[in-house]
């Protein structure tokens, strides 16, 4: 059985984390003389709200989740970082990754001592048979699953994650950055039921506040409360919190760029397929398409040179290239240019 004391380090059981002046006092005053800021008025002379509370209310309605079960990080970046912080013991516990998949599993581990097991996804990009994925299990640790993929562009149903979670001891982070993108459900319907899931989202994408640097971990309240125990006191600036809650409150505009960045998508699929050049168009429930061209790294090359940067997969899938969605002059400028390329 999962049990959340078995997986956290002793060190940071054992931890009195840091408490900041806004977390001694956060009520309403009318004279604020405890934190050492400069007392003159602006919009940012004042520290942040270390917790996010204003803006963790917004995001509990929209995902229809309670407070305790979000957390808010400087990027999913910075909440998969206090994740391995918090829960492998470095040399000790491993991660565990299904390739080709999302680059950053790897640095956090290494970065944190923690040894990457890598676990192959099927031909299909499709996860392999319960039986496979536990034969190179022998540890407890992180559990990455990247759901929709990238740069694989496919999403895993929700039945594989439940019987992958119920049979590990060890966390289970399924990295949702992209769900916005797709019609199936989220993970975070699970995290009830499932007390070692830790769904990641971010608002790097579909929200369209890359340079914010904002991310979401939902998860059981118990590694909620480790995260906030060991994250930067102020993690989240003010200038970024207030954004985000601008951006949170206008969901239907949001609505209709993710609309219109899915229509250009299947455009875009039906032109590449097309050209001669093009070989194949991975499924994708994301906002980028994975395509496989006669002469890849030929066609990466020559578009760079028209000043149109897209991304070289070549060494993680033969012949492979991942095109972001961008606006229909960007697509239809891209086509263009393709079309020139013999
Ligand atoms: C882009 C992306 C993220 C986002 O990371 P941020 O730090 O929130 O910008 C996370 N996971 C995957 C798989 C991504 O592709």
């Amino acid at each position: 059985m999962f049990n959340i004391n078995q997986i956290t380090r002793k060190n940071i059981q054992e931890l009195v984390p840091y408490s900041s002046a806004r977390e001694e006092f956060s009520g309403t005053a009318n004279i604020w003389l405890d934190a050492n800021e400069n007392p003159f008025e602006s919009n940012i002379n004042r520290y942040p709200d270390p917790f996010q509370n204003e803006l963790k209310e917004v995001v509990s309605s929209l995902k229809n989740i309670n407070t305790k079960n979000i957390f808010i990080g400087n990027g999913s970046d910075e909440a998969i970082d206090l994740l391995f912080r918090a829960f492998c013991e470095p040399y000790k516990d491993k991660a565990y990754i299904f390739p080709p998949t999302y680059g950053m599993y790897k640095v956090s581990a290494k970065i944190n001592n923690i040894e990457i097991i890598e676990i192959p996804l099927l031909e299909n990009f499709e996860l392999p048979e319960q039986e496979d994925i536990f034969k190179k299990i022998d540890t407890n640790g992180l559990l990455f699953i990247c759901s929709p993929n990238n740069p694989t562009g496919n999403i895993y149903s929700l039945n594989k994650i439940k019987s992958i979670a119920k049979n590990y001891n060890g966390l289970v982070i399924v990295d949702e950055a992209y769900i916005d993108f797709s019609n199936h459900p989220s993970a975070i319907s699970l995290i009830q039921e499932y007390p070692n899931i830790v769904v990641l989202q971010t608002m790097s994408k579909a929200y369209g506040l890359a340079g914010l640097r904002l991310g979401m971990a939902f998860a059981n309240e118990s590694i909620i409360q480790i995260l906030n125990k060991i994250k930067p006191p102020y993690n989240i600036n003010t200038l970024s919190q207030k954004v985000a809650l601008d951006i949170l409150k206008q969901p239907s505009k949001t609505r209709k760029q993710i609309n219109t960045i899915i229509k250009e998508k299947n455009k875009l699929q039906e032109q590449l397929l097309s050209l001669d050049m093009v070989e194949k168009i991975y499924p994708s429930s994301a906002n980028f398409l994975l395509v496989a061209f006669k002469n890849a790294n030929y066609i990466y090359n020559e578009l760079v040179n028209q000043g149109i940067i897209i991304r070289n997969r070549t060494q993680q899938i033969d012949k492979c290239l991942r095109i972001t969605i961008g606006t229909s002059e960007q697509n239809a400028c891209l086509i263009e240019n393709l079309k020139k390329l013999k």
